[in-house]
């Protein structure tokens, strides 16, 4: 019998448009011999939609979207319902894929949702995607993995705006410039700045503040930017890495998205001793938040001495066809639609562990 996968997408994020990317080839993509697609969108006010041309009419703000389902974590009717003339009904789902980046998909809230219901989902558990998301508290689990990070302070937004001087004062020195200010719960370098001198720290901060009541700020040095991606749950494996040379000063939403001049160096061009280095780190940095299914790990290599510094984690990274996580899978040698049925097996055992 074929199983069947929602793939859920969209989302209230900032993120919104790059999960509709993501989960328009990961539908084109999966295996109709095995599985049943059932595409779910939610739209910018977090309302859900089932159907066929659910992505996109979401692309192209065509209202209705589909059909208007709800999720509901209750005893009896656990996971996705409809609505109609004859009152309630289960939607039959055997795994849930959520392809949702940033806040609300990417934290852990949505699989709070899923554990609450008791279904299989694709990806990290509440915890390794609530830590995921934080960059405060996924570099506190860093260092205590002995993952070597550029030096960073936290700082709060109440704090910013009853003593500025006193951060100010902080970062220069703690950090000195160049520093990046970055919102703690973000992704796709939204909010986050590069600063040169004071005043563009005050602008950083002032601007870093509107997305986030917490902030990390970093020290800024030049850098070769490394991605490994990591698959597994208990037993992990760590792909080749692959290298970003962004076309911008840094790789910002611009250079991510919109410029297509940002490259992919896939395998990156490192020695052997280094590659494994990097994927051992990567595995260190899954195990550190505890994750499950997938994660790219980032880092940030010191281009004036090689040193090579842990970035982040990110545990539901982009997934179109030409993203970074399946490219370097693909090059290690499991291709794209191989790599989603791992995904979704990957899912299964982790559910079944759990009962
Ligand atoms: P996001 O989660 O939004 O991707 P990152 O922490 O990865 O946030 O930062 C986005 C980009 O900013 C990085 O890919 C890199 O180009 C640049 N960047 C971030 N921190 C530093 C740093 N300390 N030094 C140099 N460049 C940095
Ligand atoms: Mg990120
Ligand atoms: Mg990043």
């Amino acid at each position: 019998m074929k199983q069947t996968v929602a793939v859920i997408c969209g989302g209230r994020s900032g993120e919104h448009e790059v999960s509709l990317a993501s989960a328009q080839s990961i539908v084109n993509a999966l295996d109709r011999s095995r599985f049943n697609v059932l595409p779910i969108g939610i739209d910018r006010e977090g309302a859900w939609w089932m159907g066929p041309a659910v992505i996109d009419n979401l692309r192209k703000g065509q209202k209705p979207y589909g059909q208007r389902v709800y999720f509901l974590p209750d005893p009896t009717c656990p996971g996705l319902v409809e609505e109609s003339t004859s009152g309630r009904q289960l939607v039959s789902v055997d795994i849930f894929f959520p392809v949702l980046h940033g806040p609300n998909g990417e934290d852990g809230t949505i699989q709070g949702l899923f554990e609450t219901a008791n279904v299989p989902y694709v990806g990290c558990g509440v915890l390794a995607s609530a830590c995921g998301m934080d960059k405060a508290i996924m570099k506190a689990l860093f260092a205590q993995s002995d993952l070597p990070q550029l030096p960073y302070l936290v700082v709060l937004r109440g704090r910013w705006e009853t003593a500025p001087e006193q951060v100010l004062d902080d970062v220069e020195n703690r950090l000195g410039y160049p520093c990046f200010v970055k919102p703690a719960n973000m992704g796709s370098s939204v909010g986050i700045t590069k600063a040169n001198n004071r005043a563009e720290l005050v602008g950083a901060f002032d601007d870093a503040v509107r997305y986030d009541r917490k902030l990390v700020v970093e020290k800024g040095i030049n850098v070769r930017e490394i991605e490994v991606s990591v698959l597994g749950n208990d037993e992990v494996a760590a792909s080749l890495p692959g290298e970003i040379v962004p076309a911008h000063e840094f790789y910002d939403y611009d250079a991510k998205y919109a410029n297509a001049a940002s490259r992919l160096l896939i395998p990156a061009p490192l020695e052997a001793t280094v590659t494994s280095c990097f994927q051992e780190m990567a595995i260190r940095a899954f195990r550190a938040v505890d994750g499950s299914g997938l994660s790219r790990v980032d880092f940030l290599v010191d281009k004036d001495n090689g040193e090579i510094y842990i970035n982040e984690i990110n545990t539901l990274p982009g997934f179109t066809s030409i993203s970074m996580y399946p490219k370097l899978w693909a090059a290690t040698g499991i291709a794209y639609e191989q790599l989603l049925t791992r995904l979704v097996d990957l899912a299964l055992a982790r559910h079944r562990e759990k009962q």
